[in-house]
């Protein structure tokens, strides 16, 4: 088949999440049975040298009573074409996203264009599957079902959580007919919802874990579009992520300083000792993530003088809600074991799954998660909250590494 992936981000391109991580590793995968594109924004910021893209198109593209100008780049990567977008409003940016009221206000602009860009490129060239892949891609669904695009259209929510709402007002700007506002389209309470033109437009429909495929149909996990979801249950299916096993190898990681060979407790205490301030003889807990609510962090935070008083190490590793930031660095500060690393850092996060004895994944919602299979690759316990995906991977029974290698309680 011929398959057009979309997504806002894919490792090693771009990354904020886990959506780089499966936009990535998915389109990978199918690549070794089938043809496949895989389109990303460029953004400045990305993480590769220009030289190696090499110019495939120039366009305008016209809506909402304006031009925009359009470069198509391309490289070939993991057996795939990459095809990336670039327009002034989209790409010239040093972060991916941001909110409205920042610098960044204008993502609904940035990713109205992305996705009209999809359906034309989608247009041009013929594909048996345009796979969108959340809000950011959403409204390609609806501009390829104008434009009359053939081939399938599978629509991926990732995480309910983001769904692109957006003030009215921005409507035409953005190239949205104002028929299709209305409720069985993109109108949600008086605003624009990209997510809800994916769910509409799309024939197929996907989220990353059977669970979270149940969860999203119900109040408490639907963010308010469990009533919409239900309307097209028809088409509704949860199909569990998974992680790139030559990407997260830990015989063969070229990020953390010692490989896993035979013993997981000799791999642990080596990766130990080249974390600072690290002690051996001590059990190492680690939480990495984005901080906001969803993943929990401050659930840790009200724990924080009964964990400190234990006989044990704990760093945390993300970056996201500054005031979750803020109770993190007072924490650091305040008690000799618990360390905070503010930022994102790819590298690091790979030492703290080499060198830690547990994951903590305290996530109140979690649509699939790849944190906790990687810390399992890893030979580190996660120890989660049972909600979405976490209840489909990780089993109270049996923990096993995933390596194939002798289990012994001792090194579990
Ligand atoms: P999300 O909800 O953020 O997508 P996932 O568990 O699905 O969460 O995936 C998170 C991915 O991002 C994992 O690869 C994890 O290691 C990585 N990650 C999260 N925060 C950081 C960070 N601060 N630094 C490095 N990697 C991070």
């Amino acid at each position: 088949m011929k398959i057009l992936f979309c997504a806002s981000e894919a490792f090693p391109f771009a990354k904020s999440g886990g959506l780089a991580d499966v936009a990535h590793a998915l389109p990978k995968a199918l690549a070794q049975s089938d043809e496949v594109t895989l389109m990303l924004p460029l953004y400045r910021c990305m993480s590769f040298e220009r030289e190696r893209l090499q110019k495939m198109a120039e366009k305008r593209l016209s809506f909402g009573g304006a031009d925009y100008r359009v470069t198509l780049h391309t490289l070939q990567y993991a057996g795939m074409r990459v095809v990336f977008v670039e327009s002034p409003p989209l790409s010239e940016r040093d972060y991916l996203y941001g909110s409205p009221g920042s610098a960044y206000g204008d993502n609904d602009l940035r990713f109205a264009l992305f996705s009209h860009a999809i359906a034309a490129f989608a247009q041009e060239e013929r594909f048996d599957i345009l796979h969108l892949n959340d809000w950011h891609t959403a409204l390609a669904a609806l501009f390829a079902r104008e434009a009359e695009v053939e081939g399938k259209i599978l629509f991926t929510i990732h995480n309910l959580a983001y769904q692109g709402v957006f003030d009215e007002c921005r409507l035409s700007l953005l190239g949205i007919a104002k028929r299709h506002f209305q409720m069985d389209g993109v109108e949600f309470y008086g605003k624009i919802n990209f997510l809800k033109a994916g769910i509409a437009w799309c024939d197929a429909l996907t989220t990353v874990s059977p669970t979270y495929a149940k969860e999203i149909l119900t109040p408490e996990f639907g963010c308010g579009l469990e009533g919409f979801l239900r309307l097209h249950a028809g088409k509704l299916t949860g199909i569990l992520n998974g992680i790139d096993t030559t990407l997260f190898d830990p015989r063969n990681d070229a990020m953390i300083a010692c490989p896993m060979k035979r013993k997981i407790s000799t791999f642990k205490k080596c990766n130990k000792k080249v974390l600072s301030h690290a002690q051996n003889d001590l059990p190492l807990f680690v939480f990495i993530g984005r901080l906001t609510e969803q993943k929990g962090v401050d659930l840790l935070i009200a724990l924080v003088e009964e964990l400190a008083s234990l006989p044990l190490r704990f760093y945390f590793l993300g970056e996201g809600d500054p005031q979750i930031g803020m109770w993190l660095e007072q924490m650091s500060k305040t008690y000799e074991n618990m360390e905070y690393y503010s930022g994102y850092d790819e590298a690091f996060a790979h030492q703290l799954y080499a060198a830690a004895d547990f994951l903590v994944m305290p996530s109140r919602f979690e649509p699939c998660g790849l944190n906790q299979m990687i810390a399992m690759r890893y030979g580190t316990v996660p120890i989660v909250h049972a909600v979405g995906s976490l209840k489909d991977t990780v089993h109270a029974t049996g923990y096993r590494c995933g390596l194939g290698l002798p289990y012994t309680p001792n090194e579990a």
